[in-house]
């Protein structure tokens, strides 16, 4: 059975020619970046390539402020402890707003320096997702060190009014972070214009390899390190630089600018046919994704009278590969902290499935989950129903 992968919001496959242009860091070139010789020359010239490639690719002032690190995980990370850990020891305060529906590399980060003597406001948000910018600024404090919110949610697609976000960040002068992995790649993204300090994307979510991330730094935001040791990456993060890695995400950050438009109107073209078909053959859903802000792509829905990872079982047994509300969640019953933040009620949370679409969805297979989808779903329902 062929089977159909609609779970890119958890990972992408890699492109081929992003596989192409990494081969050669894995055998000949394996150079140290750190190395005077030829091969260190070798290896520093990809990597330097592969910083032009990410600072254009969200027009970055400078390549200078890209650093690599091992993961978008690690990247949040380094972002939130490096800044505020930094600002406590300064004197400057404590204080950290972030949102409820963050990524857990992002939440998970702020609970722990709760733990460690910081105060950390988790703003609401409405029925999809999104923050209000009024309660932003109510939240805002004399000792607020950072504000970090991200700019598409990886469960529902929502987008952040980021560019307000940026704006009222920079009007009280506070350094604002935003985790934008899901929306590389599908939405513009111009760090000058939006003028945030610090963006964390992830290799993997765009079509290069996994264990590899970028955190833009922008000039003059001053962090704590989190790895120490060597000077690689101007001090920033110490340890060997991952070569192959690095050139297969410089290599898909190219491409991605490179076919924004396309892969976009792509996605969203697939995204409506599956949201119309799934209308037309089924009553009792809910999408939560933001009706007018969300990034094409993702298709959070809410299916009444379904217990979700029953139905994931059940498609996965049909070759159609989906996620409940999100990957890090699948394999226990709580519904994810994303959909308790919107407000759905259990019954419905418990219910819900994430569809992500991408490079390689046709429309042939959206078809064919529209074939099946609804067989499984009627039968599951007259079961619930006993
Ligand atoms: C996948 C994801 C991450 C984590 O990136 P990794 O490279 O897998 O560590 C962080 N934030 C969001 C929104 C994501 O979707």
């Amino acid at each position: 059975m062929q089977r159909i992968y609609l779970d890119y919001n958890a990972t992408t496959p890699l492109r081929p020619e992003v596989r192409d242009a990494m081969m050669p860091y894995f055998t000949e070139a394996f150079g140290n970046g750190a190395s005077i010789h030829a091969y260190g020359r070798e290896a520093r010239n990809a990597i330097d390539t592969a910083r032009e490639q990410v600072a254009a690719l969200i027009s970055a002032k400078s390549s200078s402020e890209i650093v690599f690190t091992g993961s978008g995980t690690e990247a949040d990370n380094h972002a939130i402890k490096g800044l505020t850990e930094l600002e406590k020891s300064r004197g400057k305060g404590n204080h950290i707003i972030t949102s409820s529906v963050e990524h857990h590399a992002v939440l998970h980060t702020c609970h722990y320096l709760e733990q460690r003597g910081f105060e950390v406001t988790y703003l609401p948000v409405d029925r999809y997702g999104r923050v209000c910018l009024e309660q932003l600024r109510a939240a805002i404090r004399d000792t607020t060190v950072l504000i970090s919110i991200m700019h598409v949610n990886n469960e529902n697609g929502t987008i952040q009014p980021l560019e307000e976000i940026c704006e009222i960040a920079r009007e009280h002068g506070i350094p604002l972070h935003t985790d934008a992995v899901q929306s590389v790649g599908k939405l513009d993204i111009d760090v000058q214009a939006l003028g945030v300090n610090l963006l964390t994307l992830s290799g993997h979510k765009i079509y290069g390899p996994k264990g590899i991330g970028v955190l833009y730094i922008r000039r003059g935001t001053r962090l704590a390190n989190l790895v120490h040791g060597g000077s690689h990456e101007r001090n920033r993060r110490a340890g060997s630089e991952n070569v192959p890695a690095i050139v297969g995400l410089g290599a898909a950050a190219e491409f991605a600018k490179r076919e924004q438009g396309v892969y976009a109107a792509h996605l969203h073209n697939v995204t409506e046919r599956l949201r119309e078909g799934l209308d037309a053959h089924l009553s009792g859903l809910h999408y939560n994704g933001h009706p007018d802000y969300c990034a094409p792509g993702t298709l959070n829905v809410s299916f009444e009278n379904i217990e979700g990872e029953s139905l994931i079982l059940r498609l996965d047994m049909e070759g159609i590969c989906v996620s409940t509300g999100s990957a890090c969640t699948s394999g226990s019953m709580e519904p994810s902290h994303v959909l308790a933040a919107l407000g759905l009620p259990p019954r419905l949370a418990q219910g819900t499935v994430r569809f992500s679409l991408g490079r390689n969805t046709t429309e042939a297979e959206i078809d064919e989950v529209l074939a099946k989808l609804p067989k499984v779903i009627q039968q599951m329902r007259t079961l619930y129903r006993g």
